[in-house]
């Protein structure tokens, strides 16, 4: 198990400035960008980044799909697209736990080894964020737990409230 969560690792800051294999956009299901993480992350990939988006047809709520980094550092882009938070009772745990699946699951596919997650649904889609939290590292830990191809899966936080609750988060998943 502490081998695992040693592959984890809870950073502050921009996701687009990370030189990884892939960082995860936070997507809405059109995939031509938005607000938040998303438009940050077309505005540095560059306008090349829509233009394969358009190709993809969209993407269904805890799907993934995966295009080229372009300007970013980061090779490639994962785009999943989270729930918005309803109450709880409309599958909103399900469908976030599916986007780490399938993010996962699409780096192996792709040979990629290290992913950095921004806290998906977290920002306009208002998923309570501890949950958040709980539900990405335990997806993560599952995944790495059944696949050893992952070398490094960062918890990218930009603001001190997701900061905070992945702290708290990795210091349970530890105890
Ligand atoms: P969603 O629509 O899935 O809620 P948002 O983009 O609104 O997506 O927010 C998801 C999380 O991403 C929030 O915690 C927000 O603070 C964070 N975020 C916004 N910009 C960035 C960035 N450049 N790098 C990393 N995280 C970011």
């Amino acid at each position: 198990m502490l081998d695992l969560i040693a592959k984890i690792k809870v950073v502050k800051g921009d996701i687009t400035t990370l030189a990884v294999d892939a960082i995860v956009n936070a997507a809405n299901s059109s995939l031509l960008g938005g607000g938040g993480v998303d438009g940050a992350i077309h505005r540095a990939a560059g306008s090349e980044l829509v233009h394969e988006c358009r190709l993809l047809g969209g993407c269904k709520t805890g799907q993934a799909k995966i295009t080229k980094g372009y300007k970013l550092f980061a090779k490639h882009i994962i785009h999943t697209v989270g729930p918005v938070w309803r109450g709880g009772k409309r599958g909103e745990p399900e469908l976030l736990a599916s986007c780490y699946q399938s993010c996962l699951n699409l780096a192996v596919r792709n040979n990629l080894r290290t992913i950095a997650f921004p806290a998906i649904s977290c920002g306009i889609y208002d998923y309570p964020v501890r949950d958040a939290t709980k539900i990405a590292v335990t997806e993560t830990l599952k995944f790495l737990r059944d696949r050893d191809s992952i070398d490094e899966v960062l918890f990218v936080c930009f603001d001190t409230e997701v900061h905070e609750a992945y702290h708290e988060t990795m210091r349970d998943a530890s105890a």
